[in-house]
């Protein structure tokens, strides 16, 4: 075992603060990553908060950070994938069965024994949980550790270990969709990589949002138009007219004046996931033979492309760097729709 500096919640309404948790030695197929930076989602900030207890309640103490990059600092006797010295990222998928259909078919995040980075039992029994990257180094099997393109600045690719792939995955899933007339929904960290894919993979690119203070930043990162959805007028003009939408929204809102945006066999696929369920109405979908769907993250072979595609393309998040002392902040900031458009922590600020 290891002691690891880490920052860690207690309980559901305590802040994050220092705490020192242990790391197992790796074992002959795990790779021990020194974290160089882990980035800040708001499923962190659902899980310290309980905000999912009914379906994934939280074990305390909690270590949040599933964006994860750093360097390869050992590896195990037979990993062969990595070497001391790599960049490395890992995201929200640590460990799975390898066995069942969905670990066969790439899609391990639906893997009935999936291991979660963080809050979920784990298997070593390091812990009672697993532990995430809000620490100064992690412990994981080489199969879930990703190869970062030497060209992107670690700060900005941590996100796309979550973010990226979580909007990566859905939008590549639709089809070809350069062209089409797409719709992503709130302009927070999983939304402003959602507006850089579908601008990368051609759409006609529109943002919806419900802070009029981003418009330009959102025509900046490669939107084609700006709806401000608290404003009925603009809404109404667009109804009945989108291809695609991907709804990245983390707080309680009406998704039927969304799905009223799509045209005939439009498909509006939700990836936030807000604390309580969202009713929706029949007939919004009804009419127009419309879809409503939903995405988790991404497999690891899909995550691996994204980022390749991300290095081709030069492709990262925008971030504000942070160190660790301010992440409490950094959630209120949050809860306020005020981040820009990611916080991504210094772990060397977990020195100090
Ligand atoms: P975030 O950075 O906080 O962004 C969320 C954005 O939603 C905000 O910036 C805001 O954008 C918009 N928003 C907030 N409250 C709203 C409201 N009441 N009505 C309409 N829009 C509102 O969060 P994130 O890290 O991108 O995560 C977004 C959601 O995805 C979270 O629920 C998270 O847990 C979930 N998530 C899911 C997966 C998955 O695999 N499916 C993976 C990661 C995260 P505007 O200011 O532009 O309106
Ligand atoms: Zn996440």
């Amino acid at each position: 075992m290891n002691n690891t500096k880490a920052y860690a919640a207690v309980s559901a309404t305590a802040p994050l603060a220092a705490a020192t948790i242990a790391r197992r030695e790796p074992t002959p197929h795990d790779v021990q990553i020194e974290i160089l930076f882990c980035g800040v989602c708001h499923s962190d900030l659902h899980t310290v908060r309980d905000e999912w207890s009914s379906v994934m309640p939280t074990v305390y103490p909690c270590v949040p950070g599933h964006e994860i990059v750093g360097r390869v600092t050992r590896v195990g006797s037979a990993v062969t994938s990595h070497k001391p010295g790599d960049m490395v990222g890992v995201g929200c998928l640590v460990d799975s069965d390898h066995i069942c259909p969905s670990c066969q078919a790439h899609d391990e995040q639906f893997c009935p024994e999936a291991t979660f980075a963080y809050n979920s039992p784990d298997k070593h029994q390091t812990a009672a949980v697993t532990y995430g990257g809000y620490s100064e180094s992690i412990v994981v099997d080489e199969r879930f550790v990703l190869r970062i393109p030497k060209n992107l600045d670690p700060a900005g690719v941590a996100p796309l270990l979550c973010a990226g792939i979580t909007t990566y995955s859905p939008i590549r899933r639709w089809g070809d969709i350069s062209g089409k007339k797409v719709g992503v929904v709130g302009l927070g960290g999983l939304g402003h990589m959602g507006v850089k894919f579908t601008k990368a993979f051609g759409a006609k690119v529109v943002v919806f949002t419900t802070s009029p203070g981003k418009k330009d930043d959102a025509l900046h990162l490669g939107a084609d138009e700006v709806i401000i959805s608290t404003d009925a007028r603009q809404m109404k003009q667009h109804a009945g007219t989108f291809d695609y939408i991907l709804n990245t929204v983390s707080a309680d809102h009406d998704i039927n004046a969304y799905i009223q945006m799509l045209g005939l066999d439009g498909n509006i696929t939700l990836v936030g996931i807000p604390e309580k369920p969202l009713p929706v109405a029949a007939f919004a979908l009804l009419f127009g033979r419309r879809s409503l769907s939903g995405s988790l993250i991404g497999g690891i072979r899909e995550t691996q492309e994204m980022l390749d595609f991300c290095g081709e393309k030069n492709i990262t998040a925008d971030v504000e760097i942070i160190p660790i002392q301010q992440v409490n902040e950094a959630y209120e900031r949050l809860l306020k729709s005020d981040v820009k458009y990611r916080f991504s922590i210094d772990m060397a600020s977990l020195k100090k």
